[in-house]
């Protein structure tokens, strides 16, 4: 069938209330991912049943007409509150997978500030953000452009400070096409990819320029739910003076990346060297002619030791427990991203949108399938990369499946490394490498290993990695909020760290959560630009009273 007439089929089934012949337009098994359009939520029904489901409590309010082909994929469409863009997958007759995603309220569409563009009177905030991340950043201009009063509370003194405060020799891992902020996408010369404290500089930029309201040197101390009011009491320091705050909505974008986990190594008191988890470890120079101990093996812990060693450091020890993905950066852009984000996309008319929702439309049940192709080509292709890290005794897989780095993750955030030089060391013997062991103690000055090895050690780097983001609830609210929101991120793999069951979607990222009004927002910057659309229309819709109840907020399984 050709996708117009399915679409007229499916349109027509949809306006006259026929949700059997709507779902039946479907495989039995086929997808329909809904980004806000019809569920108010971000959501992944599978089978004709999940469909029907989900039509039966969505389809009287939502009201959709209009469904306009673009092309053999893309779609546009009405809804009662507003305008969105699709993309359908078929095969022979039915629908494969299906992707509606709400891109504009009636009403409420983003326009040009028809006066001379000065700020309006300030209002206490519609929306408080915490954390002022690339996360918090994106969302607060996509509200600023929505007119929604949002604030973003920062701790650090100047926008850009998450990045800068980073180890000093990292670049940004994914290329420059993935990584443009929404509204301003970085300039045609920019590096592929950036360096930590250019990317801060463009994150204070982009705060100043898109007008954000934006306190620095301003931590959320403490933050409490008033049900009756529905309102939240936020207080929070700002230049060192207690200010509160009474947002209807609080956003936390304090970063995936953002809450260390920090392991306890027994004798770690009596240690005399310096241990630091990644996170506070702020380069190599200090370390020449030191003994460097990094336990842990995806990005953080590569770049860490290449850096130390770089940096003339006498002996850098690289502690691998378990198998990490490690894929050369030329051939993940060249297998992986290139086709979506790249100059050569760019050049075949391939906006940032556009890829942004090529990569909504595949259904995360499915993206193994897509990936795990990709991933074979890649171990071909770099065969002696892997023969190498095999003769150093370095563990790696492709991921529980075989799926790879897009797919570790959605399910885990971690464990994996884009090879732009430490591998190659590793390899050489320059970044000594002891796997299939953990530092079972830490002496004076040395740390024992499990296999009982003991490693002379001035310095021990713990690059394992950061909690779940529901940690920050715990820290800033209470725990009974974290334990009522539940673990963030993660599909229900059931692999490693992503226990099941399988929710289809990451776990409370920029969908509504058990917790009225408590929202969470982040990623990389891909996931930032895209999803910040998502959970900007969701509050606006809220603030306007637009009726916006969420289908099926995901049952809480997991606490962390
Ligand atoms: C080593 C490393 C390399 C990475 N490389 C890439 C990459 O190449 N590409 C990519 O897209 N992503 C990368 N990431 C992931 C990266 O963490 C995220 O992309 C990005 O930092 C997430 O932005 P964010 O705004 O969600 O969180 P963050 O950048 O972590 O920002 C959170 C902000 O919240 C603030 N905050 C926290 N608590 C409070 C509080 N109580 N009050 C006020 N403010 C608070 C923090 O100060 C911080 O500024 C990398 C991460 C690491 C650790």
């Amino acid at each position: 069938m050709r996708p117009a007439d399915w679409l007229q089929l499916f349109g027509t089934a949809l306006e006259r209330g026929d949700i059997a012949a709507a779902a039946d337009l479907f495989e039995p098994g086929g997808y329909w991912r809904d980004l806000v359009a019809f569920t108010w939520n971000i959501k992944t029904c599978e089978g004709r049943g999940e469909v029907k489901a989900m039509l039966a409590a969505t389809l009287a309010a939502v009201r959709p007409r209009n469904f306009v082909p673009k092309s053999d994929e893309w779609f546009s469409f009405e809804t009662a509150a507003g305008r969105g863009v699709g993309h359908l997958r078929l095969r022979g007759r039915h629908c494969r997978t299906l992707l509606t995603t709400l891109q504009e309220l009636k009403g409420f569409e983003e326009t040009r500030d028809p006066g001379n563009g000065r700020p309006s009177e300030a209002t206490q905030p519609y929306v408080v953000i915490v954390g002022g991340g690339q996360g918090g950043m994106a969302l607060a201009a996509r509200l600023k452009r929505l007119g929604v009063p949002a604030l973003v509370v920062e701790k650090h003194a100047r926008a850009g400070d998450s990045w800068r405060k980073r180890y000093a020799s990292l670049c940004l891992h994914d290329p420059v096409w993935y990584d443009h902020m929404p509204y301003l996408p970085f300039p045609d010369h920019w590096p592929v990819f950036s360096p930590k404290d250019r990317m801060g500089d463009w994150l204070e930029m982009y705060a100043k320029v898109m007008e954000l309201d934006y306190w620095t040197s301003t931590p959320c101390v403490s933050a409490s739910f008033d049900r009756e009011k529905e309102l939240w009491e936020v207080k929070v320091m700002r230049n060192g003076e207690p200010v509160t705050l009474r947002p209807r909505h609080l956003v936390l974008a304090t970063g995936m990346s953002g809450f260390p986990s920090i392991p306890r190594i027994p004798g770690a008191d009596g240690f005399e060297g310096r241990i630091v988890h990644s996170s506070a470890h702020d380069g190599g120079a200090a370390w020449k002619d030191k003994q460097c101990v990094v336990v842990g093996s995806s990005t953080s812990a590569h770049d860490i030791c290449e850096d130390l060693h770089r940096q003339g450091a006498a002996q850098v020890t690289m502690i691998q427990r378990a198998p990490t993905i490690v894929v050369r950066s030329g051939t993940l852009m060249d297998l992986a991203w290139g086709p979506l984000y790249s100059e050569q996309a760019v050049a075949r008319g391939i906006t940032t949108a556009t890829a942004d929702l090529t990569v909504a439309s595949i259904p995360f049940r499915l993206l193994p399938e897509f990936q795990i192709p990709v991933y074979a080509a890649i171990r071909d292709r770099d065969a002696d990369l892997y023969a190498g890290l095999d003769k150093a005794g370095f563990l790696y897989d492709f991921g529980a499946d075989g799926s790879g780095i897009h797919s570790l993750y959605l399910r885990r955030g971690a464990g994996y490394y884009i090879e732009t030089g430490a591998s190659q060391m590793i390899i050489e013997g320059r970044i000594k490498l002891r796997s299939r062991v953990s530092v079972e103690r830490l002496n004076r000055k040395s740390a024992t290993l499990s296999d009982g090895t003991e490693l002379p050690a001035d310095l021990v780097v713990c690059a394992t990695g950061y909690g779940s983001m529901n940690q920050w609830a715990a820290e800033l609210i209470s725990q009974e909020v974290a334990d009522r929101v539940g673990k963030v991120w993660g599909l229900g793999s059931d692999t490693k760290q992503d226990p099941g069951p399988w929710v289809g979607e990451l776990r409370n990222m920029w969908k509504p959560t058990q917790q009225p009004n408590l929202w969470f927002h982040g990623g990389n910057l891909m996931q930032s630009r895209h999803y910040s659309l998502y959970l900007a229309l969701q509050l606006k819709a809220r603030m306007e009273g637009i009726p916006a109840r969420a289908y099926h907020v995901e049952p809480v399984h997991h606490l962390s």
